[in-house]
């Protein structure tokens, strides 16, 4: 067997193992992701009754299927991605690249204002190749801060994927000029060895906002 194959079947092992891969499928969550979002927003109390809430990056939809749950009927959830994504009761599902800035007026649509909070957990398809892994991670990573100051109000709050190396720092730095509060976590349902962390920001800053111009809502 080649190093390729036998690395692979090494995955799909750990996959079917995995403790939170099972309760997923017990539960009913879409993805094991479902609980990364669930203890973070437990912990940081990150959702809340009536918000509305945008999810970038969202399919299958563990993360929607969390938000929505917790936000309850009175709140609203859109959720995006480039792939297809099953209906979700009180999901508002688009299909698009969120790169692509035409698609963003359907965003604002959907929502119907501005939102509480945006949740990314976009990843790039891996090329393998850790340069560009790393330069796509960091362009999506800077797509979403845009997409924050665009349609979050003042105050609102963001959980985003990075991922640890390349310019972390530089987008920490970022993300620091356009919220008051950014710290990484690391759920215990992300995997020990991934390179993969959260952003929380906190604190949308009011002169940070992207305001469309007039007639372009
Ligand atoms: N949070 C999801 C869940 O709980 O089911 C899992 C998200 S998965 C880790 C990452 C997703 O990001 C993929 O479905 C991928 O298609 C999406 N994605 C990557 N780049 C994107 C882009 N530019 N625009 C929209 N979605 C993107």
């Amino acid at each position: 067997m080649g190093r390729r194959r036998a690395s692979s079947s090494r995955w799909l092992a750990e996959h079917a193992r995995d403790a939170y891969v099972l309760r997923a499928r017990a539960e009913g969550y879409r993805s094991r992701a479902a609980y990364k979002l669930q203890e973070l927003a437990r912990r940081e109390r990150l959702l809340r009754p009536g918000q509305r809430v945008l999810d970038l990056g969202a399919a299958p939809g563990g993360w929607s299927q969390v938000a929505a749950g917790m936000i309850g009927p009175r709140g609203r959830v859109v959720a995006i991605d480039l792939l297809e994504m099953a209906p979700l009761d009180g999901v508002t599902v688009l299909q698009g690249d969120v790169r692509d800035r035409a698609v963003w007026p359907q965003l604002a649509q959907a929502l119907g204002g501005l939102a509480d909070l945006v949740i990314s957990d976009m990843a790039p398809n891996l090329s393998g190749i850790k340069d560009v892994d790393q330069a796509a991670g960091a362009e999506l990573a800077r797509v979403g801060l845009e997409a924050a100051r665009r349609f979050l109000k003042p105050g609102g709050g963001m959980l985003i994927k990075v991922f640890a190396g390349g310019d972390l720092q530089d987008l920490t730095t970022e993300y620091r000029a356009v919220f008051e509060r950014v710290d990484t976590r690391k759920p215990d349902a992300s995997r020990g060895r991934s390179r993969e962390l959260y952003l929380m920001a906190g604190g949308l800053r009011a002169e940070a906002r992207l305001v469309e111009p007039a007639g372009l809502q």
